[in-house]
């Protein structure tokens, strides 16, 4: 052979990356060892360290790309230091930040084991166990939450990319055209999807990537209480087939993104079924709640979507990532998604056609995602994830309780296990409104300074024109201890942020 490496070294290949099971088991049982002394000390730590860009850029170093090695047992204890000096914790039992969940420990290891395994789950003859663990996992979610259980479904990353999925489906099942061959192009009538408008982004991403364009969402107005308007959603289905456009879908919420509202999905199913329009719910956060037995009609109603996108790494408690997308009519998903190329030759002899998911979403090699959720499933089982859902909501219902407690705060909405409030200094409640634009600033100011401070953390959310912060429970560590902390934290920054900010009389 020719070359610059001898058929000897190509025989016994020096390969500095692969690790011999001695070293592995080794290296394998410091770093557990580490992250379970870690995750115990999760509860003194802060939630977060903070520090600036810069000083984060210089912990991670500035090096360029290395040109030799590092031993593995020092490379790894150095990163787990560093991880968990300077991270942001979710797992932190104060965290009550946007919706981001506390990481099952079985999902850790499921995670570790799966890409130990390395399954391709794009298709079954690549991975035929966890092909139908995926298959089983999908089933179980839909059986949690009342879903039908003839649905398919698959594994994606997360929620905008499972409402990515249910978007896809329903765009082509109800274009009057062949939209996957035609396109948009050719066409003189124009494509329309409804949402209100307190839907989250993810909706602006896919009218744009699938060639709708945003102009083609009609934003229908929420109520006070954020859910969608379902009068004005039929007058705008009436006026926009009068004048020549095409509905297609509706995308309801089930535990909107900023403060949990359900939407009267029963109502709007209604629409869509008198319309022949696809009705998707992003339940990405809200979805698990359907699995209460008390949870209301319009949770429930989950039964009538014909998609529907939820997301694990929230209420199933999974480590990052995990979405899911769950369709009625499994065909919808092949419909939306299947070619043919003639270099896969994935269809097995057998009395039953394998299930090859490259040909249900957008991914075509495709990770191990369901183990982790299927562990946490069989460990603990499923009502054992009703109770901690519920207790979430309660807890979120006594952040409520502890809250309006106090003179110097201000409750605003509770759906789920979002609670949202702000502060407001004791001689400005008569003239909130008056205010509105400095308790803005001052709430604005306050949630910096407290995530900053790291001894709790919750985010925001804008409600008509408000600036309220917004605690938001998915998180099995968070207790009533927590809970009851979180006044003290916020009136102690607010009083002294409203020292310093309190615009002078003039
Ligand atoms: C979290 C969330 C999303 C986005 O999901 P990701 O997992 O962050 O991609 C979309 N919609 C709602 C209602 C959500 O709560």
């Amino acid at each position: 052979m020719s070359g610059e490496y001898s058929d000897e070294a190509l025989r016994n290949r020096n390969v500095s990356i692969d690790i011999s099971g001695e070293d592995f088991r080794k290296l394998g049982h410091a770093l557990v060892d580490d992250l379970a002394e870690f995750l115990e000390s999760l509860p003194n730590r802060k939630v977060v360290n903070s520090k600036s860009v810069k000083e984060v850029q210089a912990l991670v170093g500035n090096d360029s790309l290395p040109q030799g090695g590092t031993d593995p047992g020092t490379l790894l204890k150095d990163t787990t230091k560093l991880l968990a000096d300077y991270s942001l914790f979710n797992g932190h039992p104060g965290f009550m930040g946007y919706v981001t969940s506390s990481a099952a420990p079985i999902g850790m290891l499921g995670d570790f084991l799966a890409s130990a395994v390395n399954q391709n789950v794009g298709a079954w003859q690549l991975s035929p166990v966890a092909t139908e663990v995926e298959a089983q996992t999908i089933s179980w979610i839909a059986e949690l939450i009342g879903y039908p259980s003839t649905c398919g479904g698959l594994m994606v990353s997360g929620g905008n990319m499972a409402n990515f999925v249910g978007f896809l489906a329903g765009r082509k099942s109800r274009t009057p055209w062949d939209i996957r061959k035609e396109g948009i192009q050719k066409q003189t009538r124009q494509l329309r999807v409804y949402c209100s408008d307190a839907t989250h982004t993810w909706v602006h991403k896919a009218a744009d990537l699938f060639g709708l364009g945003t102009d083609a969402i009609r934003w229908i107005p929420s109520d006070l209480d954020q859910h969608m308007d379902v009068e004005k959603l039929e007058l705008q289905i009436e006026a926009d087939i009068k004048v020549g456009f095409i509905p297609i879908l509706v995308a309801a919420s089930a535990g909107t993104v900023a403060t949990g509202a359900v939407d009267h999905i029963n109502k709007i199913a209604d629409i869509c079924e008198a319309n022949d329009l696809w009705l998707h719910v992003d339940r990405a956060y809200g979805a698990m709640a359907a699995a209460l037995p008390e949870a209301s009609e319009d949770l429930k109603a989950i039964s009538r979507a014909d998609s529907v996108a939820l997301d694990p790494h929230k209420w199933l408690y999974a480590p990052l990532e995990a979405g899911t997308t769950l369709v009625k009519n499994p065909q919808d998903l092949s419909d939306a998604f299947a070619f043919n190329p003639d270099y896969y030759q994935f269809d097995l002899e057998g009395d039953q056609p394998p299930t090859n998911y490259f040909e249900l979403g957008l991914q075509n090699s495709r990770g191990f995602r369901a183990l982790k959720v299927w562990l946490g499933f069989k460990q603990v089982g499923g009502p054992a994830f009703v109770d901690m859902i519920r207790q979430d909501i309660q807890l979120a219902q006594a952040i409520k309780e502890v809250i309006d407690q106090s003179k110097e705060l201000e409750s605003f909405t509770r759906h789920l296990s979002i609670t949202t409030f702000r502060y407001v200094p004791n001689d400005l409640s008569d003239q909130k409104a008056e205010q509105l634009d400095y308790l803005n600033q001052l709430n604005e100011a306050l949630l910096t300074q407290l995530q900053k401070e790291g001894e709790a953390f919750v985010s925001n959310a804008v409600l008509h024109g408000t600036y309220v912060l917004r605690a938001c429970i998915v998180n099995f560590r968070t207790t009533l201890n927590e809970i009851e902390k979180l006044p003290e934290i916020v009136i102690r920054i607010g009083r002294s942020l409203d020292v310093d900010m309190r615009p002078q009389p003039s």
